[in-house]
């Protein structure tokens, strides 16, 4: 039997960094990408009788994420001890929430490619999240019997998501964790960096003759920390797997790595159990308990949550895909609804207005801010001023031309000079000719230059057409208005008839 046609089934165990000041259990600063083993204190080194005391920003960021995700959140939760032994966890144990998480159930919604209609979606059921601290990092330098441990990261706080396993294949795996990713940032809660390790995830995976309601033998590739890797690693995993089924062979639960370079999945030991992390109670802590009051306010923190941002420009008449690129960083989308309310005025927005800003911001704009290497969040034109522009585009002022010209120097402008884009219109002479009287005017002496392509055009060399438009165009150092010229010219010719 293929691989093809055994059903595959997968579950992520996904970490995410919450970005908070201090540390999850003391008051130790850390920082992504700081020289090694800047933040370390007495407690994250493990030393005796230090203390744990529970950052309550994390605890309110994870409960935001809790929240965002509908989960149920649990009134008392607990701290245990996980323990094991390796140079990265100077204490010997890590403290995590192991039968007692403060949140349970929920689900994250993910673009559903069979479902029907625009924006299908599909959840992904949560089995709980938890919050626990980060271990250290070592750095096993190749080639020398030396490794490198910087305990920067060691205590930073964690959530771990972790999924129910209702994942089909690479791709939903993929694009479950392009979701949380989305969601964590639009919170504001973390960096969710894949390269930088802020947001990493292990991915389970078995598989299963389709139609069995038993779930298989599964395995655990552990770090996984880009999405090439993701989805790689499941496929390489998804093919041993099915060979040593094909072969009748044993498939044993395993924990297991994935090796880029051979693109292969390999076992790195056999799976552990609960029992071999001798779990048990952590006595420096009490219970934690999330109160009603606390949920509410955290609840009142919660931004626009982007699936109901996607409905929302969905329902502008925006396609998919525009609304996939305006809503994937909640910057962008505040980008996008500020530059469209400040277009529309008071007045309620329309299709072509979203369509229109929409049009000029992830086309120009993106690459202007490509080019330059700036977030949308250090764009250097406001919403205001796009929309201004996009003002006198809309009423024929300008050309579309004119508008890159505009754009490319508000874009360019120091932050003091505050011009709007009227007065660059202005200034550069930019403004398009849509008066009439002065079209027709040229368009007869474009006609009066030509009058042999004149006589071929109304003998039906319709082509010429182009050439007519083209010479008023030159004539008018390309301010006449294109449509106004095309209509004059028909007009001439029409009287010749
Ligand atoms: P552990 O803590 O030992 O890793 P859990 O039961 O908490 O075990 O499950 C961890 C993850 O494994 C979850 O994301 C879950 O969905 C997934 N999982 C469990 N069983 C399977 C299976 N048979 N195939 C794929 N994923 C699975
Ligand atoms: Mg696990």
């Amino acid at each position: 039997m293929p691989a093809a046609d055994y059903e595959v089934v997968i579950g992520l165990e996904v970490h995410c960094q919450l970005r908070t000041a201090s540390k999850m259990f003391s008051a130790c600063g850390y920082r992504v990408g700081a020289e090694p083993n800047h933040y370390t204190d007495a407690y994250t080194l493990g030393l005796p009788g230090t203390l744990p005391v529970p950052n309550r920003q994390a605890v309110d960021f994870a409960l935001r994420l809790a929240l965002a995700a509908g989960c149920t959140i649990e009134p008392t939760s607990r701290w245990a001890r996980k323990h094991y032994f390796y140079p990265d966890l100077p204490k010997g144990y890590q403290i995590t929430q192991s039968d007692h998480p403060y949140a349970t159930g929920g689900a994250i919604e993910i673009p559903d490619p069979a479902g029907e209609g625009p924006l299908a979606s599909k959840p992904i059921a949560l089995q709980r999240i938890h919050l626990e601290e980060d271990a250290g990092k070592n750095t096993h330098l190749p080639g020398e019997a030396l490794s490198l441990i910087d305990y920067n990261r060691a205590g930073a706080p964690l959530v771990e998501i972790v999924s129910k396993p209702e994942l089909r294949s690479a791709s939903d795996a993929a694009a479950y964790m392009r979701e949380l990713r989305t969601l964590v940032r639009y919170l504001g809660i973390s960096a969710a960096n894949m390269q930088e390790g802020t947001l990493r995830c292990d991915a389970n995976v078995s598989l299963r003759r389709p139609g069995a309601r038993e779930l298989g033998t599964r395995c655990e590739i552990k770090n996984l920390n880009s999405f090439k890797f993701l989805e790689a690693a499941i496929h390489a995993e998804v093919r041993r797997q099915a060979d040593l089924l094909d072969r009748g062979a044993a498939l044993v639960s395993a924990t297991l790595s994935y090796d880029p370079q051979r693109d292969e999945t390999k076992v790195m030991r056999s799976k552990e159990v609960a029992a071999d992390y001798r779990y048990f109670p952590e006595p420096d802590l009490p219970p934690l308990h999330i109160g009603a009051e606390w949920v509410a306010a955290a609840r009142a923190q919660l931004p626009v949550l982007p699936w109901a941002r996607r409905r929302a420009l969905g329902g502008l008449g925006l396609s998919d895909y525009d609304v996939g690129v305006l809503t994937a960083e909640r910057e962008l989308a505040d980008y996008f609804d500020a530059c469209l309310s400040a277009l529309a005025g008071d007045a309620a927005t329309g299709p072509t207005q979203a369509k229109l800003v929409c049009n000029w911001i992830t086309g120009e704009l993106l690459k202007l801010l490509n080019a330059a290497g700036l977030d949308i969040a250090a764009c250097p034109v406001t919403p205001a001023q796009l929309a201004e522009l996009l003002a006198l585009l809309a009423a024929d002022t300008i050309s579309g031309r004119a508008a890159k010209q505009v754009l490319a120097q508000l874009f360019a402008a120091d932050a003091g000079e505050a011009l709007s884009p009227a007065q660059i219109v202005e200034r550069e002479g930019l403004g398009q000719v849509s008066d009439r009287g002065a079209i027709v005017e040229l368009v007869r002496e474009v006609a009066a230059a030509h009058p042999d392509q004149l006589a071929q055009l109304r003998a039906g060399k319709t082509k010429l057409r182009g050439f007519f438009v083209g010479q008023v165009m030159k004539r008018s150092q390309g301010k006449a208005n294109p449509q106004l010229v095309q209509a004059a010219l028909a007009e001439l010719l029409a009287e010749g008839d």
